[in-house]
């Protein structure tokens, strides 16, 4: 079975990997998100004491900060370099966090029903196909399990503000972090789930506002978004 992921796409985040850390650098608006969606999902799947998979980790950004919360985190990427770093960060802030170098496809044949909460940040626009990560996302989780999928809607404001504005004008990112062809609308991803098995509990949009270089969650799901699914059972 060949593995679903794209080698340019994961070269673009081994050579960025080394800034991983850097609140300054080319990941500042991960860092700049990261306690907004870390209270989104604490709040619908209460972190403390579960067992959390966070698929395409990176560098480790959120998946240290729900192991902070007290949850039992397993992180999974198929870039190395960023691997390297999140496993090397832990020595610095003494957090326990379980790396693995494998595709969330193989996991799930190895852990099926495992998870009390499965997140996938950032990383289903970087997947040749999304619909395999939800569906093994699905598979990880165990009955009662609530899945968070945080991407890139698909209309001209998300070209406008996710690529031109954030890669050129505003250079939050650096240029060719995002293919527009690859993002997803809300209705897809919720059909991926649905056809996964997983009910779509909660859709919340996450905007940037560049005078005041905040970001919020709220309402507005037309450029980024966190789609929040859960695997009927107790
Ligand atoms: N989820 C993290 C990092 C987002 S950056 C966060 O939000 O903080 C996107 C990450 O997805 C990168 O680390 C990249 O290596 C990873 N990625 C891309 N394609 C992947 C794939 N097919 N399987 C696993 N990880 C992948």
């Amino acid at each position: 079975m060949s593995i679903n992921a794209d080698p340019a796409e994961l070269d673009k985040f081994g050579e960025l990997a080394h800034r991983w850390w850097d609140r300054n650098g080319e990941f500042r608006p991960l860092h700049e998100i990261n306690p907004l969606r870390l209270e989104h999902i604490d709040r619908i799947a209460s972190l403390n004491g579960k067992m959390v998979l966070d698929v395409g980790c990176g560098g480790g950004i959120l998946a240290e900060a729900m192991a902070a919360r007290g949850a039992q985190v397993t992180g999974i990427d198929l870039s190395e370099k960023p691997l390297k770093v999140a496993q090397l960060h832990l020595l610095e802030s003494g957090i326990k966090v379980d790396y693995r170098s494998i595709a969330v496809e193989d996991l799930a044949a190895e852990r099926p029903a495992s998870f009390d909460v499965v997140t996938c940040m950032e990383m289903l626009e970087h997947v040749p196909d999304p619909a395999s990560v939800v569906k093994a996302c699905a598979m990880l989780l165990k009955p009662g399990g609530h899945a968070f999928f945080a991407t890139l809607n698909r209309n001209p404001k998300s070209y406008l503000f996710a690529i031109i504005g954030a890669e050129y004008v505003l250079r939050l990112l650096p240029r060719g972090t995002h293919d527009y062809a690859r993002f997803i609308k809300p209705s897809e991803l919720s059909a991926d789930c649905r056809r996964a098995g997983l009910d779509t509990v909660n859709l919340i949009g996450m905007t940037y506002n560049p005078l005041t270089r905040v970001y919020a969650l709220g309402p507005d799901t037309d450029v980024n978004y966190i789609l929040a699914a859960r695997k009927p059972g107790p």
